[in-house]
């Protein structure tokens, strides 16, 4: 009888510490791990969903968490934004500096635009993204979009992956990752993501206060209700976890708020390697002072801040990379940096971002669901950086080197 109840006891500790030793490693649920999709809306600023009604997106944030707001990484744009979210890593880590800049030590440009192709060029980015992590460990992961999933990491590339075509319905990508996440499916997938340019289109085109980027939003919540219903089909609604977010928001922008850069310095005696909101500027050899000087000067009587790169303050995560050049200016909120010509052949658009990523302009929206997640709370802001962390948590994966915090999310999932 002792005996039995030894060997019981015995038993019980190993179990035990099995169960402990797998929840160090990144389990939430007894030692399960459940699949996980992660959603981007670009462009989607947090307030967008005050002002509609959004059945889809009220019954997916009733059923899980909703953050107050999630602060983007800087400058917010789009493949310097996406590219924290699945490294968690700050841009002057990850290197991707903008949507468009150049890289004197390559002595190219990085484009994301037709007929570019940097985005598949490993060259470009820095640090380890989620899916790299995933696959390195055993698992499958399937990207439908996301800056950055079209290259290969050092070798590695997702299971499955699709070149960049915006002309791709939106319902054909869901109907695709419903596929790869099917669990009698062939890829059962582990982790997948989706992404939506259209309501930042919208933004840009007619303002982010405009009726039709209202139009785009109830879109987008019929395109959630088609997700659900796809989910429904392959059995996964108890089972997938759901992260629902942006990579940056949307400002009015005015004609009144112009800083056309021609005015202030002599365009000859710099390089620009990007424009507006954050105009990142090279001085020629021996100019910066001068250069620096001059913009400083007139700082008062326009819209911008203007930093040399090691006084870039620290929040923006912007300072150490050698893509970073001596001077940065960044505009106010909606104010552009152009110039002359520029502006009098493009003009400016409705609606843009790039701005102070702790700004309400520029905060994006945030919700997660599933079995893993907290039901029916709210929880307060937090940095985007620390997202990197939970979903290889999430997914049992021992993560890369990334610049969140283990612990950070810890309070968005059930114990
Ligand atoms: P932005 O210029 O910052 O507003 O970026 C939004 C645009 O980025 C979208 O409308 C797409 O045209 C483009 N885009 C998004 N993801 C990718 C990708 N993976 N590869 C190439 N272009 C992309
Ligand atoms: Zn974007
Ligand atoms: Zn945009």
């Amino acid at each position: 009888m002792y005996f039995r109840s030894l060997i019981l006891a015995v038993f019980t500790m190993l179990a035990i510490t099995a169960v402990q030793c797998t929840s160090e490693a990144g389990l939430t649920t007894e030692g399960e791990i459940n699949p996980l999709l992660l959603i981007s809306i670009d462009g989607f600023q947090n307030e967008y969903l005050e002002r509609n009604e959004t059945p889809n997106f009220d019954r997916f944030i009733d059923s899980g968490i909703k953050a107050e707001y999630m602060i983007p990484s800087f400058p917010t744009k789009t493949f310097p934004t996406h590219w924290t979210l699945a490294t968690g890593l700050y841009v002057e880590n990850h290197g991707i500096i903008s949507n468009s800049f150049f890289d004197y030590e390559l002595g190219e440009r990085f484009s994301y635009g037709p007929p570019d192709d940097s985005p598949n060029d490993e060259r470009w980015w820095g640090g380890e993204p989620i899916w790299i992590t995933a696959e390195k460990q055993g698992k499958t992961a399937a990207t439908f979009f996301w800056p950055g999933s079209e290259a290969s990491i050092n070798g590695v590339r997702p299971t499955k992956w699709v070149d960049y075509d915006g002309s791709i319905p939106n319902r054909d990508r869901i109907d695709q990752v419903a596929e790869w996440l099917d669990p009698n499916g062939d890829v059962r997938a582990d982790f997948a993501t989706l992404y939506f340019s259209f309501v930042d289109s919208r933004g840009h085109a007619y303002g982010p206060n405009s009726a039709e980027v209202d139009e785009a939003v109830k879109e987008m919540d019929d395109l959630l209700g088609h997700l659900f219903s796809k989910i429904e089909e392959i059995g996964m609604t108890d089972r997938l976890n759901v992260i629902l977010t942006s990579d940056h928001g949307m400002a009015e922008m005015s004609e009144d708020k112009l800083v056309f850069l021609d005015d202030l310095i002599n365009l000859d005696h710099v390089d620009m390697v990007d424009w507006t909101p954050v105009a990142m500027i090279r001085p020629h050899e021996g100019r910066t002072e001068e250069i620096y000087n001059a913009l400083k000067k007139e700082e008062d009587n326009h819209g911008y801040t203007v930093y040399l790169r090691e006084d870039v303050p620290e929040r923006f995560g912007f300072t150490n990379h050698y893509r970073i050049p001596e001077t940065i200016m960044i505009a106010d909120m909606s104010y552009t940096i152009t110039s002359r010509p520029f502006f009098e052949q493009r003009g400016i658009p409705a609606g843009n971002h790039g701005f102070d990523n702790d700004t309400p302009e520029m905060h994006t929206f945030f919700s997660a669901s599933g079995p893993d997640f907290l039901r029916g709370e709210t929880v307060e802001a937090f940095e985007s950086v620390h997202l990197y962390e939970l979903m290889s948590r999430l997914l049992g994966l021992g993560p890369a080197k990334n610049d969140g915090e283990r612990d950070r999310l810890l309070h968005f999932l059930r114990q």
